[in-house]
């Protein structure tokens, strides 16, 4: 019998490694998610995917473990793809809802409201194999904020098949769905292949 492999997320927030807990829940298997609390690297890539793999590899070279990592954001049809990488900063301030007023302003009378949650989630094992997956929530920007639940975006983005933003549904609806949960349940039969 083989016991737990430890793998640490690379973030300093503790909510999101319960989070990720949460979201896998009995899909980790013997895998132990750990929190970090390392140097963080500069996110100076120009993709999801590249940022994730800048934030897992700092974690994995940092702790000798496996480490995890993601980057995530909204990306706008209308508007190019906007904010994308930079949805945590879209309006300078890093406040959820400068953000949203922002998106909401640059959205003013534009009719295709097609927008995509975003979520690249990285995998990194010590000797430097790596591995990255993609994944998109897709659904559309709404005309006004709706809804207390969530963060960051979730008061303007409806998505697709349901009739209420992301803010209106509960945290086990949204985890089962989200691009989040898309991503790493993606990213985990590699990590248990290359793990277990
Ligand atoms: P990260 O922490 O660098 O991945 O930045 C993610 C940013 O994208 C957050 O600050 C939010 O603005 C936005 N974002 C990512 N995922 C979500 C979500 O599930 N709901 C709302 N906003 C999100």
């Amino acid at each position: 019998m083989t016991g737990a492999t430890r793998v640490v997320l690379a973030t300093h927030n503790a909510h999101k490694v319960e989070e990720l807990r949460r979201i896998l829940g009995p899909d980790l298997g013997t895998l132990e998610l750990t929190g970090y609390d390392g140097p963080e690297p500069v996110e100076d890539g120009s993709t999801f995917a590249e940022n994730a793999l800048i934030k897992g590899r700092a974690a994995a070279r940092h702790t000798g473990l496996p480490a995890i990592a993601d980057d995530s954001g909204i990306a706008v049809a209308a508007l190019g793809g906007e904010p994308g990488i930079h949805s945590a900063r879209y309006a300078g301030t890093r406040r959820s809802e400068d953000n949203v007023a922002l998106l909401l302003e640059r959205m003013t009378g534009v009719a295709d409201r097609s927008a995509v949650f975003v979520c690249a989630a990285a995998a990194v094992l010590p000797d430097g194999t790596e591995h990255v997956v993609v994944a998109e929530w897709p659904g559309e920007v709404l005309a006004a904020p709706a809804g207390e639940g969530g963060f960051g975006y979730d008061p303007v983005f409806r998505p697709e098949g349901l009739a209420v933003s992301s803010a209106e549904i509960s945290a086990a609806e949204k985890d089962a769905i989200s691009h989040r949960r898309r991503a790493f349940a993606a990213l985990l039969p590699w990590l248990h292949a290359h793990l277990d």
